[in-house]
Protein backbone atom coordinates (compact mmCIF):
# COMPACT_ATOMS: atom_id res chain seq x y z
CA UNK A 1 0.00 0.00 0.00
CA UNK A 2 1.28 3.09 -1.05
CA UNK A 3 1.52 5.88 2.23
CA UNK A 4 1.10 9.72 1.22
CA UNK A 5 2.73 10.77 4.65
CA UNK A 6 4.45 13.79 5.54
CA UNK A 7 4.66 16.84 7.70
CA UNK A 8 4.03 20.45 9.09
CA UNK A 9 7.65 22.04 7.81
CA UNK A 10 9.04 25.54 8.86
CA UNK A 11 9.65 27.65 5.62
CA UNK A 12 12.34 29.79 7.92
CA UNK A 13 15.01 31.04 5.67
CA UNK A 14 12.59 31.11 2.81
CA UNK A 15 9.29 29.11 1.37
CA UNK A 16 11.82 27.09 -0.84
CA UNK A 17 13.77 25.62 2.46
CA UNK A 18 10.65 23.98 3.20
CA UNK A 19 11.16 21.73 0.39
CA UNK A 20 14.71 21.22 1.03
CA UNK A 21 13.68 20.56 5.08
CA UNK A 22 10.83 17.87 3.61
CA UNK A 23 12.54 15.50 1.14
CA UNK A 24 15.77 15.40 3.82
CA UNK A 25 13.23 13.31 6.36
CA UNK A 26 11.58 11.84 3.56
CA UNK A 27 8.29 13.47 2.91
CA UNK A 28 6.08 12.77 0.50
CA UNK A 29 3.60 15.78 1.38
CA UNK A 30 4.07 18.35 3.21
CA UNK A 31 2.29 21.37 4.67
CA UNK A 32 3.48 24.48 5.80
CA UNK A 33 2.28 28.01 6.47
CA UNK A 34 3.60 30.64 3.67
CA UNK A 35 3.78 33.61 6.35
CA UNK A 36 4.41 33.64 9.81
CA UNK A 37 1.47 32.59 11.47
CA UNK A 38 1.64 34.76 14.44
CA UNK A 39 1.31 38.14 12.56
CA UNK A 40 -1.00 40.00 10.73
CA UNK A 41 1.94 41.20 8.47
CA UNK A 42 3.13 39.00 5.37
CA UNK A 43 6.14 39.17 4.14
CA UNK A 44 6.18 39.66 0.12
CA UNK A 45 6.60 36.76 -1.94
CA UNK A 46 9.07 37.66 -4.54
CA UNK A 47 9.34 36.11 -7.90
CA UNK A 48 12.65 34.83 -7.36
CA UNK A 49 11.16 33.03 -4.07
CA UNK A 50 8.20 31.70 -5.79
CA UNK A 51 10.72 30.32 -9.07
CA UNK A 52 13.08 28.72 -6.10
CA UNK A 53 10.20 26.77 -4.21
CA UNK A 54 8.73 25.98 -7.96
CA UNK A 55 11.78 24.33 -8.59
CA UNK A 56 12.65 22.25 -5.80
CA UNK A 57 9.26 21.09 -5.53
CA UNK A 58 8.78 19.65 -9.50
CA UNK A 59 12.77 18.05 -8.28
CA UNK A 60 11.33 16.37 -5.50
CA UNK A 61 8.35 13.74 -5.13
CA UNK A 62 6.43 15.77 -2.48
CA UNK A 63 3.02 16.15 -3.84
CA UNK A 64 0.18 17.93 -2.92
CA UNK A 65 1.51 20.85 -0.82
CA UNK A 66 -1.02 21.92 1.90
CA UNK A 67 -0.99 25.75 3.10
CA UNK A 68 -1.75 25.99 6.88
CA UNK A 69 -3.83 29.27 7.68
CA UNK A 70 -2.79 32.35 10.28
CA UNK A 71 -3.95 31.01 13.66
CA UNK A 72 -5.28 34.88 14.10
CA UNK A 73 -7.82 34.55 11.14
CA UNK A 74 -11.35 34.14 12.39
CA UNK A 75 -13.79 33.93 9.76
CA UNK A 76 -16.71 34.48 12.34
CA UNK A 77 -14.83 36.83 14.33
CA UNK A 78 -17.47 39.14 16.75
CA UNK A 79 -15.75 42.47 16.26
CA UNK A 80 -16.03 44.21 12.97
CA UNK A 81 -12.64 44.90 12.55
CA UNK A 82 -11.00 41.89 13.23
CA UNK A 83 -13.69 39.86 10.84
CA UNK A 84 -12.76 41.93 7.70
CA UNK A 85 -9.09 41.93 9.21
CA UNK A 86 -9.64 38.43 9.25
CA UNK A 87 -11.25 37.93 5.59
CA UNK A 88 -8.81 40.37 3.88
CA UNK A 89 -5.70 37.97 5.35
CA UNK A 90 -7.48 35.10 4.27
CA UNK A 91 -8.02 36.44 1.15
CA UNK A 92 -4.09 37.27 1.37
CA UNK A 93 -3.03 33.73 1.74
CA UNK A 94 -5.33 32.60 -1.06
CA UNK A 95 -3.06 34.44 -2.93
CA UNK A 96 -0.11 33.19 -1.94
CA UNK A 97 -1.18 29.75 -2.38
CA UNK A 98 -2.31 30.22 -5.77
CA UNK A 99 1.42 32.16 -6.32
CA UNK A 100 2.81 29.14 -5.44
CA UNK A 101 0.82 26.50 -6.62
CA UNK A 102 -0.95 25.16 -3.62
CA UNK A 103 -4.13 23.52 -4.28
CA UNK A 104 -5.16 23.68 -0.65
CA UNK A 105 -5.80 26.61 2.27
CA UNK A 106 -6.57 24.50 5.18
CA UNK A 107 -8.16 26.80 8.01
CA UNK A 108 -10.14 26.42 11.38
CA UNK A 109 -13.88 27.72 11.06
CA UNK A 110 -13.02 29.85 13.98
CA UNK A 111 -14.32 31.00 17.36
CA UNK A 112 -17.86 32.71 18.00
CA UNK A 113 -16.85 33.98 21.06
CA UNK A 114 -20.58 34.38 22.60
CA UNK A 115 -22.54 35.13 19.45
CA UNK A 116 -23.70 31.52 19.64
CA UNK A 117 -22.88 28.61 17.09
CA UNK A 118 -25.58 29.00 14.45
CA UNK A 119 -24.22 32.56 14.07
CA UNK A 120 -20.94 31.37 13.90
CA UNK A 121 -21.49 29.11 11.26
CA UNK A 122 -23.44 31.59 8.98
CA UNK A 123 -20.64 34.59 9.55
CA UNK A 124 -17.61 31.65 8.73
CA UNK A 125 -20.05 30.63 5.15
CA UNK A 126 -20.31 34.63 4.44
CA UNK A 127 -16.44 35.09 4.51
CA UNK A 128 -16.03 32.33 2.54
CA UNK A 129 -18.66 33.87 -0.13
CA UNK A 130 -17.02 36.81 0.18
CA UNK A 131 -13.59 35.11 -0.16
CA UNK A 132 -14.02 33.09 -3.21
CA UNK A 133 -16.20 35.98 -5.04
CA UNK A 134 -13.05 38.14 -5.02
CA UNK A 135 -11.13 35.54 -6.56
CA UNK A 136 -13.23 34.17 -9.15
CA UNK A 137 -10.57 32.16 -11.54
CA UNK A 138 -8.26 30.78 -8.10
CA UNK A 139 -7.23 26.74 -8.64
CA UNK A 140 -6.54 26.79 -4.53
CA UNK A 141 -9.55 25.17 -2.63
CA UNK A 142 -10.63 26.65 1.06
CA UNK A 143 -10.07 23.81 3.26
CA UNK A 144 -12.17 23.18 6.40
CA UNK A 145 -10.52 21.74 9.34
CA UNK A 146 -12.26 19.80 11.29
CA UNK A 147 -11.35 21.21 15.45
CA UNK A 148 -11.55 19.87 19.10
CA UNK A 149 -14.30 22.10 19.78
CA UNK A 150 -12.12 23.95 22.33
CA UNK A 151 -13.50 27.46 23.69
CA UNK A 152 -16.19 28.66 21.34
CA UNK A 153 -14.72 27.25 18.01
CA UNK A 154 -17.09 25.65 16.03
CA UNK A 155 -16.27 23.20 13.35
CA UNK A 156 -16.25 20.06 16.10
CA UNK A 157 -19.45 18.47 14.52
CA UNK A 158 -19.69 16.79 11.16
CA UNK A 159 -22.90 18.58 11.63
CA UNK A 160 -21.51 21.76 11.50
CA UNK A 161 -18.87 20.94 8.56
CA UNK A 162 -21.83 20.28 6.38
CA UNK A 163 -23.72 23.23 7.57
CA UNK A 164 -21.00 25.24 6.61
CA UNK A 165 -20.62 23.69 3.08
CA UNK A 166 -24.68 23.95 2.63
CA UNK A 167 -24.33 27.97 2.75
CA UNK A 168 -21.30 28.58 0.81
CA UNK A 169 -22.61 28.82 -2.99
CA UNK A 170 -19.35 27.45 -4.68
CA UNK A 171 -19.25 24.59 -3.15
CA UNK A 172 -16.35 23.34 -5.93
CA UNK A 173 -14.01 26.35 -3.89
CA UNK A 174 -14.66 23.65 -0.79
CA UNK A 175 -12.71 21.07 0.73
CA UNK A 176 -12.17 19.60 4.14
CA UNK A 177 -9.30 17.98 6.36
CA UNK A 178 -9.95 15.43 9.32
CA UNK A 179 -7.36 16.26 12.53
CA UNK A 180 -7.41 12.83 14.19
CA UNK A 181 -6.45 14.52 17.49
CA UNK A 182 -9.68 17.39 17.16
CA UNK A 183 -12.48 14.65 16.01
CA UNK A 184 -11.01 12.66 18.83
CA UNK A 185 -11.57 15.36 21.55
CA UNK A 186 -14.41 16.56 20.30
CA UNK A 187 -15.83 12.88 21.05
CA UNK A 188 -15.17 10.46 17.67
CA UNK A 189 -13.59 7.71 18.69
CA UNK A 190 -10.72 6.07 16.47
CA UNK A 191 -9.75 3.36 19.13
CA UNK A 192 -11.39 0.37 18.28
CA UNK A 193 -12.08 -1.39 14.26
CA UNK A 194 -15.93 -0.59 15.29
CA UNK A 195 -15.40 3.12 16.56
CA UNK A 196 -13.14 4.00 13.47
CA UNK A 197 -15.91 2.57 11.22
CA UNK A 198 -18.68 4.51 12.76
CA UNK A 199 -16.66 7.74 13.10
CA UNK A 200 -15.56 7.00 9.36
CA UNK A 201 -19.10 6.45 8.47
CA UNK A 202 -20.80 9.23 9.96
CA UNK A 203 -18.44 11.80 8.28
CA UNK A 204 -19.13 9.76 4.91
CA UNK A 205 -23.00 10.45 5.47
CA UNK A 206 -22.89 13.96 6.75
CA UNK A 207 -20.05 15.70 5.30
CA UNK A 208 -18.94 12.81 2.13
CA UNK A 209 -15.98 11.65 1.19
CA UNK A 210 -15.66 13.79 -1.73
CA UNK A 211 -14.66 16.41 0.03
CA UNK A 212 -12.02 14.73 2.31
CA UNK A 213 -8.76 15.63 0.75
CA UNK A 214 -6.47 16.13 3.62
CA UNK A 215 -5.60 14.02 7.50
CA UNK A 216 -4.03 15.79 9.71
CA UNK A 217 -2.51 12.49 11.90
CA UNK A 218 -1.99 13.59 15.71
CA UNK A 219 -2.18 11.68 18.86
CA UNK A 220 -3.94 13.15 21.93
CA UNK A 221 -2.94 14.48 25.13
CA UNK A 222 -6.45 14.58 25.88
CA UNK A 223 -9.14 12.38 26.30
CA UNK A 224 -12.02 10.98 24.42
CA UNK A 225 -14.32 14.04 24.07
CA UNK A 226 -12.53 16.49 26.19
CA UNK A 227 -12.93 19.15 23.80
CA UNK A 228 -9.08 20.41 24.49
CA UNK A 229 -6.60 21.00 21.24
CA UNK A 230 -3.13 18.60 22.84
CA UNK A 231 -1.33 17.41 19.99
CA UNK A 232 0.78 14.15 21.42
CA UNK A 233 3.18 11.89 19.16
CA UNK A 234 1.85 8.51 17.48
CA UNK A 235 0.88 6.46 19.90
CA UNK A 236 1.88 8.18 23.21
CA UNK A 237 -1.75 9.46 23.15
CA UNK A 238 -4.63 8.51 24.23
CA UNK A 239 -5.63 7.66 20.62
CA UNK A 240 -2.91 5.14 20.93
CA UNK A 241 -0.93 2.97 18.08
CA UNK A 242 -4.27 1.46 17.32
CA UNK A 243 -6.41 3.93 15.90
CA UNK A 244 -3.71 4.93 13.66
CA UNK A 245 -3.49 1.74 12.10
CA UNK A 246 -6.87 1.60 10.77
CA UNK A 247 -6.78 4.52 8.98
CA UNK A 248 -3.21 3.91 7.80
CA UNK A 249 -4.96 0.46 6.08
CA UNK A 250 -7.62 1.56 4.71
CA UNK A 251 -7.46 1.55 0.75
CA UNK A 252 -10.09 4.50 0.54
CA UNK A 253 -7.65 7.27 1.64
CA UNK A 254 -4.66 5.82 0.17
CA UNK A 255 -4.23 8.59 -2.39
CA UNK A 256 -5.01 11.08 0.32
CA UNK A 257 -2.52 13.23 2.05
CA UNK A 258 -1.56 12.40 5.74
CA UNK A 259 0.09 15.34 7.36
CA UNK A 260 2.02 15.07 10.99
CA UNK A 261 1.49 18.03 13.19
CA UNK A 262 3.07 16.47 16.43
CA UNK A 263 5.73 18.58 18.83
CA UNK A 264 9.50 18.61 17.05
CA UNK A 265 12.52 20.66 16.95
CA UNK A 266 14.31 21.93 14.46
CA UNK A 267 16.07 18.74 13.05
CA UNK A 268 12.61 17.34 12.79
CA UNK A 269 13.85 14.23 14.40
CA UNK A 270 10.56 13.55 15.99
CA UNK A 271 8.37 13.83 12.62
CA UNK A 272 11.46 10.73 11.68
CA UNK A 273 10.23 9.03 14.27
CA UNK A 274 6.13 9.57 13.75
CA UNK A 275 6.54 8.44 10.14
CA UNK A 276 8.54 5.60 10.36
CA UNK A 277 6.05 4.61 13.76
CA UNK A 278 3.00 4.98 10.88
CA UNK A 279 4.74 3.11 8.42
CA UNK A 280 5.42 0.05 10.50
CA UNK A 281 1.75 -0.07 11.06
CA UNK A 282 0.51 -0.71 7.38
CA UNK A 283 0.05 -4.19 6.20
CA UNK A 284 2.17 -4.83 3.58
ZN1 LIG B 1 -5.06 23.38 12.12
ZN1 LIG C 1 -4.65 20.05 12.38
Amino acid sequence: MKILLGAHTSISGGVASSVDRAVKIGCKTMQIFTKNNNQWKAFPLTEEAVRNYKIKLRLSKINPVIAHDSYLINLCAKEKAILSRSREAFLDELKRCELLGIPYLNFHPGAHRGQGEKDGIKIVAESLNFIHEKTPNFKVKSMIETTAGQGTNIGYRFEQIREIIDLVEDKKRLTVCIDTCHIFAAGYDLRTEKMYNKTLDEFNKIVGFKFLKAFHLNDSKKELGSRVDRHEHIGKGFIGKRGFKFLMNDKRFEDIPKILETPKGPDMLEDIMNMRVLGRLVKT
